[in-house]
């Protein structure tokens, strides 16, 4: 990152390194097809279309959760025979846009959505392909908030519906069942969750099998996380070990195809935070530097207790000093960093808030009428 082109820029802003990006990419698809697996990208970790354009190229799939990313993918011109439509709360028009484009799947979440796609698509006489998303009671052993596939989340299909889902199903005359969906959680950095899931997801496929009901597609979900600690000493996910022991452990019938969702691991470490220190407060335990960026900017902090890490890029000092590194907006929990570790740090310096590819510009909000971030990027 050039220095002096920063200090030329008005802060806060998003800053993408396109090249990193690429190199996750390539190395994602290329550990994903030693197994012949389908990577859809989950578009809602970032939906910015210089994201999209070369994760579009390089042959992903999308993963969308509303009508609107549906549409996004689309425009970007991924094939709508690439996009899956997830989300437990899809509207009648968010549905009507997945069967006017032909789309590759509903992953649909409860009977009565199954028995809406059927209506929806007997009005367009479409047969819709549906997935059901199954919740596979794994713990993924994440925070709280980004833990989807227990019982106990309001996400998926329970086991015990399945019967009488099964008996439904033939009545359904619009609608096709093509796979099975499961999704168990975020920034999941244990390969154990994933072994488990693998496991479960072969008792229920065989389940399936004896019941004589043909699924084309086993859809794992993503999850897989990033090293947030040391962005910088390891970039890239280790998507060799993640493929691997879905080999190891996933025991597919021949001709299922097998897919997978990641957002988060393919996009998180490309992009960053930049800020400029406008303050510093001393405190009574602990100085204060307040950014321009705030929650608003980037609000996994103050909602998910995230950590990133985060770095003043300008100071010239040898002294180190603990900060509260916190942003400008009316609200307790927008704070970045509790004693975080800076080179001594003064109004006027740039922060670096490492990171923040993944569900960082897209969860920007103008909450206190914030402007828009500007976003520079780097080819
Ligand atoms: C959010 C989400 C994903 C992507 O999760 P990551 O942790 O970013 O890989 C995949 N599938 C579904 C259904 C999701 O909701």
């Amino acid at each position: 990152m050039n220095l002096e082109n920063i200090k030329q820029q008005k802060t806060p802003f998003y800053y993408y390194d396109l090249a990193l990006l690429n190199e996750t990419l390539e190395d994602a698809k290329i550990n994903a097809q030693k197994y012949n697996y389908h990577i859809h990208y989950a578009l809602k970790a970032n939906t910015n279309t210089k994201i999209l354009q070369p994760i579009k190229e390089l042959g992903f799939g999308a993963d969308c959760v509303s009508g609107n990313e549906v549409l996004r993918a689309l425009e970007v011109g991924f094939a709508p025979a690439e996009i899956a439509f997830a989300g437990v709360g899809k509207s009648d028009e968010e549905i009507n846009i997945g069967l006017d484009n032909d789309i590759f799947a509903f992953n649909c979440e409860s009977i009565e959505e199954i028995e809406v796609i059927n209506e929806l698509a007997k009005a367009k006489n479409k047969i819709a392909k549906i997935a059901l998303r199954l919740n596979p009671n794994v713990d993924a052993k994440t925070h709280k908030y980004i833990t989807t596939g227990l019982e106990e989340n309001k996400f998926g299909i329970n086991s015990w519906e399945l019967e009488n889902i099964i008996d439904i199903l033939p009545k359904l005359e619009n609608i096709v069942l093509t796979g099975l969906h499961f999704h168990i959680g975020s920034q999941i950095t244990s390969m154990t969750p994933f072994k488990n899931l693998c496991i479960r997801v072969n008792e229920l496929n065989t389940w399936f099998k004896e019941q004589n009901i043909e699924i084309k597609h086993l859809n794992l979900g993503g999850g897989l996380g990033i090293d947030y600690n040391e962005p910088e000493a390891n970039p890239i996910p280790d998507f060799e070990l993640f493929f691997g022991v879905f080999n190891q452990f996933l025991e597919p019938f021949p001709h299922q195809e097998i897919h997978f969702e990641l957002g988060r691991s393919l996009v998180a470490n490309c992009g960053s935070l930049i800020s400029k220190v406008l303050y510093i407060k001393k405190g009574i335990k602990t100085n204060f530097a307040i950014l321009d960026a705030g929650m608003t900017e980037l609000i996994r902090p103050a909602i998910y207790q995230a950590y990133h890490n985060i770095e003043n890029l300008t100071s010239t000092s040898n002294e180190v000093e603990f900060y509260d590194v916190v942003g400008p907006i009316c609200e307790s929990s927008d704070c970045f960093g509790k004693r975080v570790q800076l080179k001594e740090t003064k109004r006027g310096d740039f922060i670096k808030i490492h990171s923040t590819g993944a569900y960082g510009e897209v969860m920007s909000s103008k909450y206190n009428l914030r402007e828009p971030n500007p976003v520079i990027y780097k080819d």
